[in-house]
């Protein structure tokens, strides 16, 4: 019997390769752009005709190729950028399949022309359906340009796919924004049809948004930063009002690569939760740096998935400074998309740009202080205040002096809008002087335009929660080490939520070691107490087997219980002061409308209301 396989041509193999890699002009524009920044290219100027179909010419700046690189390039698998298996697992380049060229040559008419910066003369080639037809020295400045014509000149099925010229060209626009974004610091042109559409000169991040969003944008931009071992975080959210009915402006960069996400946008939708209206989408500009080991950009061919190995703990991050953030510029309640009269913002105030207050936490101050110094449990060092706070309100059984409250923020400085605007919310709520409290519970207050009403317990269940939370973002959750390891014994799904759980419960502040079926915890949050860790770690581990999209905030959730506890405990709101001291403190909350649990902790009753009873 005769053999029947055969090992197909290199013009077919790269033919079907280019199917994955090149959809659309769009993707010929990602490649080449990719291309010039791997090769340190400052500027890259691209030049569009017929949205691709007639005409793609990038030009950069960059290293440029040698006389035999300009030939090998267009090789399969031919890449200058990986050598080993290894290397794969700690990509710094944009490519490194070597299958862009090869996939382009194999689908389009091609013109190259390339110079190092030693050689003296250039190289110009010209390659059609994988065959050289042209390779001769030519003269042209250091760097590379391509000119990529009649692309899918020999796919007809691919060329009669291409939709209309305004799609496939806001395909490329679209690619053409995600490498601005991801490179501000390179100076990028975009043409099509003779018309410049960008002229993005090298500029810091914020300046680059701008430049690409417009000039509005900058005032709705909302600084983001945190600095972890495993990640650093840095960009900009967009300020709640500016969500839009479309998906628009969410964008995720990893070590400068966009990326999509839709667990990660998970944790950024949840940040905003209570302060976006229903159906409208944040918009965000975010950048993770991440040790290229910790991440898998393998997982597809045009690189937009990429897998995390630390993707529980990224989440919570994410959401926690993303709340942190939106809580600091946030200044004005929030809870103006619920239309209560008593919670609408001046005419005209919402064009200003809120200035932060300088808000200063007092480390000293122990909202929930016994008069009497609390004993501590003795096994580890000691712990801040507010974590003994919770320790004592949340798992201890100490009494609380309530008039400590007050103390517990110092409002340094308060924004000058707030100054100008006595009719700030807040404000006008701070006008009433007299509260009352009734059951233990419920506060009642007079405002300029009804009554509101507070839930006290809810209210210190979110005070406690924002302001832990806040603290785990730029710190682990302290933790103390145990004389003695606790031996727990535990199934063998928890010891799978152990292990791959292990940054996100250092940063909760356990460590542990697993033996046989057996947790060994070595330390724990300094904030429990020895009578509590057993029920802290069944909680956490109810937690860790939540839903895969929900375990990211185990950390939430886990602070969302300490919270829960510390409202549990005796309230005290006594006198006036107490109750005004934790209605200020309520409102210094980012989100002071809804508890962790997302049940309501202000309610309001309008004048007309009010007149309505005895109509
Ligand atoms: P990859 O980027 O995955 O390595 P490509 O097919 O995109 O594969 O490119 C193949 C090789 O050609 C690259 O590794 C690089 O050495 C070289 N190359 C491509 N474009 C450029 C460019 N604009 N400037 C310099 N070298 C380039
Ligand atoms: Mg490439």
């Amino acid at each position: 019997m005769s053999d029947f396989i055969q090992l197909l041509p290199d013009n077919i193999a790269n033919q079907i390769a280019a199917g994955e890699v090149i959809q659309r002009p769009a993707s010929v524009v990602k490649e080449l752009m990719e291309n010039a920044i791997d090769a340190a290219a400052t500027k890259i100027d691209i030049n569009i005709k017929d949205a691709g179909k007639t005409l793609i010419q990038v030009v950069d700046n960059g290293k440029g190729m040698s006389e035999a690189d300009a030939v090998l390039c267009f090789k399969r698998h031919a890449t200058s950028k990986i050598r080993t298996a290894d290397d794969l697992f700690a990509l710094t380049t944009k490519g490194f399949r070597g299958e862009a060229l090869a996939s382009v040559a194999a689908i389009a008419h091609v013109e190259m022309r390339t110079k190092t910066a030693d050689a003296e003369t250039g190289r110009k080639i010209l390659i059609e359906g994988s065959e050289i037809k042209l390779n001769e020295d030519t003269v042209c400045p250091q760097g590379t340009s391509f000119e990529i014509k009649n692309l899918f000149y020999n796919v007809p099925a691919r060329r009669n796919f291409l939709k209309k010229d305004s799609t496939e060209f806001k395909h490329i626009q679209d690619e053409f924004e995600r490498i601005a974004l991801s490179h501000p610091d390179i100076h990028l042109t975009l043409k099509h049809n003779e018309s410049e559409v960008y002229n993005l000169p090298s500029a810091i991040l914020r300046k680059r948004i701008v430049n690409i969003l417009g000039p509005n944008f900058n005032d709705r931009l909302v600084p983001i930063e945190e600095n972890t071992e495993i990640v650093q975080l840095k960009g900009f959210a967009l300020k709640p009002e500016f969500a839009k009915k479309t998906r628009g402006d969410q964008y995720f960069f990893v070590n400068d690569r966009y990326f999509k996400s839709a667990y990660f946008n998970h944790a950024i939708t949840k940040a905003f939760e209570g302060m976006v209206q229903h159906g409208k989408f944040p918009g965000y500009f975010l950048y993770l740096d991440i040790a290229p080991q910790k991440i898998d950009i393998n997982v597809h061919p045009t690189k937009t998935e990429i897998k995390f190995e630390e993707e529980k703990f990224i989440y919570s991050i994410l959401l926690s400074s993303i709340r942190l953030a939106l809580g600091k510029y946030n200044i004005a309640p929030s809870l103006d998309f619920e239309r209560e009269t008593s919670f609408d913002l001046p005419l005209g105030m919402g064009k200003q740009t809120p200035v932060e207050p300088t808000i200063r936490v007092n480390d000293n101050f122990n909202p929930f202080a016994t008069t009497t110094k609390s004993t501590s449990s003795g096994t580890g060092k000691a712990t801040d205040n507010f974590s003994k706070a919770i320790m004592d309100q949340g798992f201890g059984t100490k009494e609380t002096d309530s008039a400590d409250w007050e103390n517990f923020y110092k409002i340094e400085d308060e924004s000058p809008i707030e100054e100008e605007n006595n009719a700030i919310p807040f404000e006008d709520f701070k006008e009433s002087e007299t509260t009352f409290i009734i059951k233990g519970n419920y506060i009642i207050s007079s405002s300029k335009s009804g009554l509101m009403l507070i839930h006290a317990r809810r209210a210190i269940e979110q005070i406690v929660y924002t302001d832990t939370s806040n603290r785990f973002v730029s710190n682990p959750i302290e933790s103390q080490s145990l004389l003695f390891p606790i031996e727990k014994e535990i199934s063998s799904n928890e010891v799978n939520y152990w292990t791959e759980n292990q940054s996100l419960l250092k940063q909760l502040g356990f460590d542990g070691e697993i033996k046989e079926g057996t947790l060994h915890l070595k330390s724990v949050p300094s904030v429990l107490q020895e009578e509590s860790i057993s029920r802290a770690i069944d909680e956490l581990f109810a937690t860790l087997a939540y839903q895969d999209i929900e375990k990211g905030e185990i950390a939430h959730a886990f602070i969302a219980s300490i919270a829960k506890s510390a409202s549990m405990k005796n309230l005290n709101l006594s006198t006036n002061e107490s109750i005004q001291g934790l209605i200020d403190q309520l409102f210094q909350c980012e989100n002071h409308a809804y508890s962790p649990r997302n049940k309501k902790i202000i309610e309001t009753i309008s004048l007309d209301e009010i007149a309505q009873k005895f109509a």
